[in-house]
């Protein structure tokens, strides 16, 4: 019936313990069995006999020159195939993902910190430069494509902007199912909701914050089969792990010595730690990189439990008893995210496990930074490159502090994953650059308070002379 990889692909409850498998067929966004996270996995081979196995990380560059002739060629998600043969790449639902930049970055990395003398080099994997704006596209186009091949009418997410505004786009460009968003009271750029609005998705606003929107539409699916997005859905982060492979092509298929992301729900960092997990073992690669995952100080759950109460993966036997007494102190402390960096103003991350598997592949480690120091390193993202979102540059600023603190060399290779679009969020760039009261005075609560990168207009008469003045002095 399904046009699904049958036979070798099947999803598994990522604790070890626990182990049950799911038919590929089968929508669930946890274990039936112990309430743990679901992977898709690959018997590889089986893969091998009926399908094929990439014979060498070439080959996915190869793809791109058959884009003229094949849909699934022409996306940077489904030309890594054979990395994600969940469905036949016939199958696949694609508006052009994947197609992002990698950027090395003088300037950011003079910034950080580096030593270019040294051959110390930042780069910058514009996400952004997605259909959507954002890296979610990478995910959409696989939970999308399942969703299609289930015969999904409707699918839905809670989001903090970035989530909804890639669903919403999938749905009105590919007709394929409607889009059902939901979102917290005030707390979405405007970039992002507008996006919604625009391609027609229903928007579901409800009183509360992303966690209370999360919590919601996880039921509301359970309850009407409506088809889940959000990044607890195993599928979303098999596209992901294509974002190293891109990474990884655009340095001539070197692995790089760190990965650096912004932490949310933490999907993102979870389907990185697949990815190179997953090429170890099919032996494309010899190394791993490490890993740094950057969140806000204002929502800093990851942080505090893996840095502060060290919290690891322990093989998959993860102390589950540390994660409900953080909580439970969160919920009693009244705690809620809170940074200007909404795209990962999360506090219970729901990939957190998966993250913590990921870390401990890849060596990972933690930082969190403030909204102040996010914001002056989207400035100088923005001087030096193209630009991206405040939580984005979480990721630069992490960077530098990792550098002070001597846990990332100044002559290493560094990639900052840049996750979504400048555009999204103009409100914080302009805030930011100008230091208007009215829309300045919420970064100040947030503890912005230095705009050493601000970039002003300059005020002039309307006056020919005046105005040339003024050029001169700039
Ligand atoms: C979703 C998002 C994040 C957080 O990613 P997770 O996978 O949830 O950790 C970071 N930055 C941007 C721009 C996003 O849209
Ligand atoms: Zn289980």
């Amino acid at each position: 019936m399904y046009h699904l990889t049958h036979g070798f692909a099947f999803q598994r409850c990522i604790s070890p313990d626990c182990g049950v498998t799911l038919d590929i067929g089968e929508v669930a966004t946890a274990c039936p069995k112990c309430g743990s996270l679901l992977d898709v996995v690959y018997n590889r081979e089986q893969q091998g006999r009926q399908t094929g196995l990439p014979a060498k990380l070439s080959d996915f560059e190869t793809r791109w020159s058959q884009r003229g002739a094949s849909r699934a060629a022409f996306s940077g998600v489904w030309r890594c195939h054979s990395l994600v043969p969940f469905v036949t790449e016939q199958e696949c639902v694609t508006v052009g993902d994947g197609q992002t930049l990698l950027h090395a970055s003088a300037g950011v990395g003079e910034y950080v910190g580096m030593d270019a003398k040294r051959r110390g080099t930042l780069y910058l994997q514009y996400e952004g430069m997605n259909p959507s704006g954002s890296f979610k596209d990478n995910g959409m186009t696989a939970a999308f494509t399942h969703a299609k091949l289930l015969g999904a009418t409707r699918a839905a997410c809670a989001s903090t902007g970035n989530t909804s505004a890639s669903l919403a786009m999938y749905a009105s460009v590919t007709g394929v199912a409607k889009a059902v968003i939901f979102i917290g009271s005030g707390r979405i750029a405007y970039g992002k909701l507008s996006q919604g609005l625009d391609y027609g998705a229903q928007t579901i606003q409800i009183d509360g914050d992303f966690d209370d929107a999360m919590a919601r539409v996880q039921e509301v699916s359970k309850k009407s089969g409506i088809y889940l997005v959000n990044s607890v859905n195993p599928f979303r982060l098999e596209g992901q792990k294509t974002i190293m492979l891109r990474v990884l092509e655009a340095l001539r298929w070197k692995v790089p010595d760190w990965i650096v992301v912004p932490g949310g729900n933490l999907g993102n960092s979870s389907s990185f730690g697949k990815a190179f997990i997953e090429l170890k073992e099919l032996g494309l690669i010899d190394r791993i990189p490490r890993l740094a995952v950057i969140n806000a100080a204002g929502a800093d759950t990851l942080y505090r439990l893996y840095e502060g109460q060290g919290l690891r993966w322990s093989g998959g036997r993860v102390d589950h008893a540390k994660i409900d007494a953080f909580y439970a102190q969160m919920n009693a402390e009244g705690r809620h995210a809170d940074t200007i960096a909404s795209a990962i103003e999360i506090n219970r991350p729901v990939n957190l496990v998966k993250c913590l598997r990921a870390l401990d592949a890849m060596n990972g480690v933690v930082r969190k930074v403030t909204d102040q120091e996010i914001l002056n390193a989207k400035a100088r993202v923005g001087a030096c490159g193209f630009g991206c979102e405040p939580a984005s540059a979480a990721s630069v600023a992490g960077v530098k502090k990792l550098i002070e603190e001597d846990v990332i060399g100044k002559d290493e290779r560094v990639v900052c994953i840049l996750t979504g679009h400048q555009l999204k969020d103009p409100d914080a760039t302009v805030a930011y650059h100008t230091r208007k009261p009215e829309i300045f005075a919420k970064y100040e609560k947030h503890g912005v308070h230095e705009t050493p990168f601000g970039n002003p207009p300059v005020q002039v008469p309307n006056d020919l002379d005046a105005i040339l003045a003024a050029i001169q002095r700039g």
